[in-house]
């Protein structure tokens, strides 16, 4: 298995680099947003627990996200491997998913971190909402709120994985096409 986290602030383009990585190593991916959207699109009690705090730019419990990606490892046993996206977000995250995976005799072979200055986060996402119809990329404030909790809880999940030496720093600016480059030379260094 090789299991990658592709990880950065919101807007930083983990989705739309998932897509790459899945057409060309073919592994499972794993956004705990996406997931999260489709409890709220089925109407679910988990799904109308996570709408609140989703809408006001917070994070969702750890035990959630947790819960939800432990079901879906154990029902994807034969995975070529996974790209998670979007989780870790929290200390607590990252050792869960250690332990999880290690239950499955595997790892984190790395994590590709994407670096974008916090104001062309902001257009990014302003830009998105235009179509995406999520109402958290629609209000600046919700935004600014939504990179706040990844300041305060999610930028020291990198240094996690640099003390187990999984980190890949790459520059998240320029074409798509220039930024996969960089990610394909960070998963095979
Ligand atoms: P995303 O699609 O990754 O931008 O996530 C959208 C929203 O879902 C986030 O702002 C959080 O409210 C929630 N969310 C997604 N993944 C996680 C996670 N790993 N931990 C906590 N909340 C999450």
């Amino acid at each position: 298995m090789v299991n990658l986290v592709l990880f950065g602030p919101p807007g930083a383009g983990k989705g739309t680099q998932s897509q790459y990585l899945i057409r060309d190593m073919g592994l499972l991916h794993l956004s705990t947003g996406d997931l999260l959207r489709s409890e709220i699109a089925a109407g679910t009690k988990l799904g109308l627990e996570a709408k609140s705090l989703m809408d006001a730019g917070l994070l969702v419990p750890d035990e959630v996200v947790i819960g939800m990606i432990k079901s879906k490892l154990q029902s994807n046993p034969n995975a070529a491997g996974f790209i998670f996206d979007g989780f870790p977000r929290t200390i607590a995250q990252a050792d869960a998913l250690d332990t999880l995976l290690l239950g499955l005799g595997t790892s984190i072979h790395c994590m590709i971190s994407m670096a974008v200055p916090r104001q062309e986060l902001i257009d990014r996402l302003l830009l998105r909402g235009q179509d995406s119809g999520r109402a958290d990329d629609q209000d600046r404030g919700i935004i600014e709120q939504r990179i706040e909790e990844y300041m305060l809880k999610t930028a020291p999940v990198a240094d996690y994985y640099r003390n187990q030496g999984k980190l890949q720093e790459i520059d998240g600016l320029g074409t798509i096409q220039s930024i996969y480059q960089r990610i394909q030379a960070a998963v095979n260094a």
